[in-house]
Parts: C-alpha cells; sequence; structure tokens
C-alpha cells in the first residue's frame, strides 16, 4: 500500500459519528479530541490506526491532527486592496468622505477592470497560497466586483482558472451592489441572464440598505430553485432588515454576517437547516455590531465561520485568526470554533461528504498543528499550523517541521 501514516498524535479531532452533513452546534462538545493516528491511502483516509508499510510515516508528537479548514466565505478574486481607505475609517472620516475621494467597492470594481487576468490571478493564487499555510484545504470564490455583465463574466470565468492547492468552489454574487446607471430592479433582469448562463456552483445577493432588498431575496431564491443551485445571502450586517425569515421560509443553503440579527428570528433560524455563516474579521475590522453567536450556538444553529477575505471590510486570509477572534468574541468553547470552520463550513458549501471530517473515504485533507487545540485560540493570532495535506499529498511543510516527514522511505 503506498501512503502516509501520521502518527503519535497529541490530539486527533474526529466527529461523534460518521456521515454527519453537519453537526449542530449545541451538540460540538461531542467532537473527539483524543491522540492517535491517522493513515491516508491515495487521495483519502484510510483509518486510525498506524501503517506500517506506509511510503511516508509523519511523526506527529505533540502536534493535533485536525480536517483542513474550509472557508466558505471569501471574496476570491479581487485586484489590489483599500489600506488607505482602512486608515481614513479608523481615523473617523465618514464613509460618504471615504466615497468622495474614490473609496469603496466602486475603487474594487475599477480595479478589478484594469488588471489583467494574468496580475488578478496571480494576487489570489497568492492569497490561496497564504491560506494553504494557515490550514485552510477547501475554499469558496466569490463573484461581485465586476459590477458589470461583462465583468461579472469575467470574475466567474478567473474563479474557475484560480487553480490552487486547494479545492475550490464558485459563487455568483452576481447582486453584490447596484452598478451605476441600473436600478435594483432592472440589474436583477442581468442577474438572471448571468445566473443562467454563468458556471457557477451557488447564488448569493447582499441585502442591506444601499444594496438589495428582501424582494430581490425572494427573486434570486426563484432563480436558484430554477437553476439547482443552493441560495446564499449577506444579510443583517449593518441593519435588521428582517431578511432571515424570508431567507429560511426560502431554504437558502446560509444566510451569512447576522451582526444585526434580530432577537425574534434567532430561533427559527437555529432550528432549520440554513447556516448561519458569522464573519469576525468583518465584525471585528469594520468595529461592527457582534453576532449573537453564543445564543445560536446554545440554540443549536449550524454555525460556521469564514475569513470573508475581501479588500473592503476583511482583509483577513488567516483561519486560526478568525477562530481566536470567535472563540474571544462570541464566548465560544475551542471544539465549537472548530467545528463551525471544517465539517459545518463543508455543509455549507454541499461538500461534508467529501471534506470537513476525517473519516474514512472521505478526500484526506489534513493538517497538524504544532501545539494543543486549545493553544490555536488562545495563542491569539499566531499560525500553529506546521504541515498541510491536500488530498493525501504533502502540500505545505513548515520549514522548522520538515522533519517530521523525513521517515519517507
Ligand atoms: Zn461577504
Amino acid at each position: 500500500m503506498s501512503g502516509v501514516s501520521i502518527e503519535g498524535a497529541a490530539e486527533v479531532l474526529r466527529p461523534p459519528a460518521d456521515a454527519l452533513p453537519y453537526l449542530r452546534s449545541d451538540r460540538a462538545d461531542e467532537l473527539v479530541l483524543e491522540g492517535g493516528a491517522v493513515a491516508l491511502d491515495g487521495d483519502r483516509v484510510a483509518g486510525f490506526e498506524p501503517d506500517a508499510t506506509a511510503t511516508l510515516r509523519v511523526d506527529a508528537s505533540g502536534c493535533t491532527v485536525l480536517p483542513g479548514f474550509v472557508d466558505c466565505h471569501t471574496h476570491l478574486p479581487f485586484a489590489g486592496w483599500r489600506a488607505e481607505e482602512y486608515e481614513l475609517k479608523v481615523t473617523g472620516v465618514p464613509y460618504e468622505e471615504i466615497a468622495r475621494r474614490g473609496g469603496g467597492i466602486a475603487s474594487s470594481a475599477a480595479a478589478f477592470g484594469r488588471a489583467s487576468d494574468a496580475d488578478v490571478l496571480a494576487q489570489a493564487r497568492r492569497l490561496a497560497g497564504e491560506m494553504l499555510a494557515s490550514g485552510t484545504t477547501t475554499l469558496e470564490c466569490k463573484t461581485g466586483y465586476g459590477l458589470s455583465v461583462f465583468a461579472e463574466r469575467r470574475a466567474a470565468r478567473l474563479a474557475r482558472e484560480l487553480d490552487a492547492a486547494q479545492a475550490t468552489t464558485v459563487t455568483g454574487l452576481f447582486a453584490h451592489a447596484v452598478p451605476d446607471g441600473y436600478t435594483a430592479d432592472a440589474w436583477m433582469d442581468e442577474v438572471e441572464a448571468l445566473a443562467t448562463s454563468v458556471d457557477v456552483d451557488a447564488l448569493d445577493i447582499y441585502v442591506e440598505t444601499v444594496a438589495f432588498a428582501n424582494e430581490h431575496l425572494v427573486r434570486l431564491a426563484a432563480m436558484a430553485q430554477a437553476t439547482g443551485r443552493p441560495l446564499r445571502a449577506h444579510v443583517e450586517q449593518f441593519a435588521a432588515n428582517r431578511s432571515v425569515p424570508v431567507a429560511v421560509g426560502l431554504g437558502a443553503r446560509s444566510v451569512d454576517h447576522l451582526a444585526c440579527l434580530h432577537p425574534e428570528d434567532l430561533d427559527p433560524l437555529a432550528r432549520s437547516e440554513t447556516a448561519a455563516v458569522l464573519l469576525p474579521g468583518a465584525e471585528f475590522l469594520g468595529a461592527e455590531h457582534v453576532a449573537p453567536a453564543r445564543d445560536l450556538a446554545d440554540a443549536g444553529a449550524i454555525c460556521v465561520l469564514g475569513s470573508d477575505l475581501n479588500p473592503g471590510t476583511s482583509p483577513v486570509a488567516a483561519m486560526p485568526t478568525v477562530i481566536g477572534l470567535a472563540v474571544r468574541r462570541y464566548g465560544w468553547s475551542v471544539r465549537e470554533a472548530l467545528l463551525a470552520c471544517t465539517l459545518n463550513a463543508a455543509f455549507v458549501l454541499g461538500l461534508s461528504a467529501e471534506a470537513g471530517s476525517l473519516e474514512p473515504g472521505k478526500r484526506a485533507d489534513v493538517i497538524l498543528l504544532d501545539s494543543p487545540a486549545a493553544h490555536l485560540p488562545y495563542r491569539f493570532a499566531r499560525n500553529p499550523v506546521c504541515a498541510v495535506f491536500v488530498a493525501g499529498r504533502p502540500a505545505w511543510v513548515r520549514p522548522d517541521s520538515a522533519w517530521r516527514l523525513d521517515g519517507a522511505v
């Protein structure tokens, strides 16, 4: 047998049962974190006994072994950054003034339009590489920085061409902002044409007073149903627009942000199969409200964490940082945070049969931390990831940990 045998780990994270599509967050304490081994056969997880015949034996002493992180909410690909705008924001310059100076989403759309395909792909690959070194082995891309029919098609094509080391999915966030010259209703006609003709895995919308309304969410749901794609929605980021009951009623796969979730909408969301995707990086860097994540977890919601990696509100790529923010600001346990960026995040992307947990037969996306799992949030913003396997192959190894893989035959 050719394979990888990861041996002597201090902790290995496993689900309480195999083949769960997700685990409600009030059951996170059932996740098992015990010492042991993980054997990989080809691109699959084979089992939990050391394999003396493996071609690569990995010394995981003192390490935590986790399924690779799944980042189900990023805005890759985009062009450039908006660091000047961040400084203006934190020093108190009003949003209107920032927009007048050419900031905001329009500046990202303009940069995307100016950048060549090669430049957009190079930046996205660099970021995917950073994410890999931070343990992310599956990531979502979104369109949305096109703001025209032509550029949204281009964004979807470039997302497909990304060719990262990780597994990737592409979400059509065609309804991100209302482009100049359109009303929201008129742009939704273009969204409909895009949704039926562009190759994407899911449809998404930004519902907010400055963008689209609940009636547009209803319209997108019809497009999602007609084209057989899951519906996702950015909701309740800056105001309680009561989009959550609408999205839950429409069978949305996820509602994302929720910093301003209306209290009456919490229990119905928690009882539904619509995942609650929380984005603590955006909340922290934007000084937004904090999502009621402790209550969502206690109520049994399918809680999920994402980076929201984007140039405007969350230039954060590292899941260990996101986990650190979630544990501190949400009052979550380590298991709650780990569940939210592994199995439950895979559910959002429709990949929980393939990724998100260490189970025989699943894709062998495995990461090693150089410390106990509890250190992940505690040593805040430190990256403890020292080796990353994607589909059974070493995809990244920190130089000071290369010795762990010296067992190659
Ligand atoms: Zn987003």
